[in-house]
């Protein structure tokens, strides 16, 4: 998940839960495993965060909650360099809402609007 955005990733959660059968995700490098918890450490499989199955769908070992609903990454602020560069509202955010959810981005209303 990417820094606070307009858009409401913590009732998401679709880009940190691929389709795909993997059973690994995302790149840990150096800099990334260095500030990791022990913990998640001691989870990393040939350089990246595992995955793991849960409610019928692959998810980051790191994510906590219910998809589509209420989620969080458990290492948010010190997640790996790759889940920073994920853009909101970037084409694969919007594909990644469409396969794993099946439902549009979410935006919230800006301040003016409400
Ligand atoms: S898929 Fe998009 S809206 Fe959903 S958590 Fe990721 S960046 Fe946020
Ligand atoms: S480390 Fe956090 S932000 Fe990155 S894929 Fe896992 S749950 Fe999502």
């Amino acid at each position: 998940m990417p820094e606070t955005t307009q858009f409401d990733c913590v009732s998401c959660g679709a880009c940190c839960a691929p389709a795909e059968n993997w059973l690994t995700y995302v790149e840990v490098t150096s800099r990334d495993y260095s500030r990791l918890p022990l913990r998640y450490r001691l989870r990393v499989l040939n350089g990246e965060l595992p995955l793991r199955e849960r409610d019928g769908a692959r998810r980051c070992i790191a994510l906590r909650g219910q998809l589509g609903e209420k989620v969080a990454c458990d290492i948010y602020r010190l997640r790996p360099d790759a889940c920073r560069r994920f853009e909101a509202g970037s084409p694969h955010c919007h594909a990644a809402r469409r396969e794993i959810l099946g439902v549009p981005l979410p935006v919230r209303a800006a301040p003016e609007m409400v």
